[in-house]
């Protein structure tokens, strides 16, 4: 299945602070290894260090979101040993070489393994990939355009091996206000439907259920989507839709704003018929 392009569509927005943001550096290559805990994660741009939030963490955030979304659609715990996909995956895999050993047949004639893959996950890892299947979207990472402030406070240090508060010990942790962040997903040989997460995670985001980086209990990483666009390509040149210009390679739309991309979602469901579908031929185009 990811032998060919079929589609794509990158989907570029700015998240505003709403609330102060703390991203830990996950680096332990820091000259002050007491700072590691603490330190906002930092990239370069130009030389100079700018605060930024990875790629990964964003992921990480989109993703728990989509578990709680569809979690009346049979979403797999990624974490967990026996209840991933992946571990299923592997496991149906070893019983159907047994099989196939002693009547030499498969069910499922012509698919690639990563289709028959896809077809066995469950909508998240669909979408965000797992152990066994290769992941349909990516996270740039994000960096603050503009004017923003830093700050520092104090918290209470954690004890690492007991997990209590050491009497009275306090820290000093980096966070960011004020901030707008330009980010950039980018969706390769998508389903509509996982257009649609996309754009009610944002929803989630802007009504504060979905936060990012620590010290949510304390108000900390509220963030509001804004400026919102995306640009959709089929190489697929047959596909019937509105609006495309044609490339010579391939049909592109750019749609602006989120009212917008919500009027090309809104017949879209979340439901059994739509997270089966596993050929991208049979996918209208958005
Ligand atoms: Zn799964």
């Amino acid at each position: 299945m990811f032998s060919r392009l079929y589609n794509e569509a990158v989907i570029e927005f700015d998240m505003h602070t709403e609330s102060p943001l703390f991203i830990k550096s996950g680096l332990d290559d820091q000259l002050n290894p007491a700072a590691v805990e603490h330190t906002f994660f930092v990239t370069y741009k130009n030389g100079e260090p700018v605060p930024a939030i990875p790629g990964s963490s964003l992921k990480g955030v989109f993703r728990s979101t989509a578990e709680q979304l569809l979690k009346e659609h049979g979403v797999c715990n990624i974490l967990s040993k026996v209840d991933s996909c992946s571990y299923r995956i592997r496991q149906e895999e070893r019983n159907q070489e047994e099989r196939n050993k002693s009547e030499n047949q498969d069910n499922y004639g012509q698919m690639s393994l990563g289709e028959i893959r896809y077809k066995k996950s469950c909508p998240v890892c669909k979408l965000f990939g797992s152990q066994v299947l290769k992941s349909r979207i990516t996270f740039n990472d994000a960096c603050p355009v503009g004017e923003y402030k830093t700050g520092k406070r104090a918290a209470v240090a954690i004890d690492r091996i007991t997990g209590a508060s050491r009497s009275g010990a306090l820290y000093d942790f980096e966070y960011i206000e004020n901030a707008v962040f330009k980010c950039r997903i980018q969706l390769r040989n998508f389903f509509r439907w996982q257009v649609k997460l996309i754009f009610e995670i944002f929803n989630r985001i802007d009504d504060g259920y979905t936060t990012f980086g620590g010290f949510s209990s304390k108000g900390f990483g509220r963030m509001r989507i804004e400026n919102v666009s995306m640009t959709v390509r089929y190489y697929d040149k047959g596909k019937k839709a509105e609006g495309y210009s044609d490339k010579e390679l391939y049909i592109e739309k750019n749609i602006t704003g989120r009212e917008a991309i919500s009027e090309l979602l809104k017949d879209i469901k979340f439901d059994e018929a739509a997270f089966k579908g596993c050929d991208l031929k049979h996918d209208k185009a958005l």
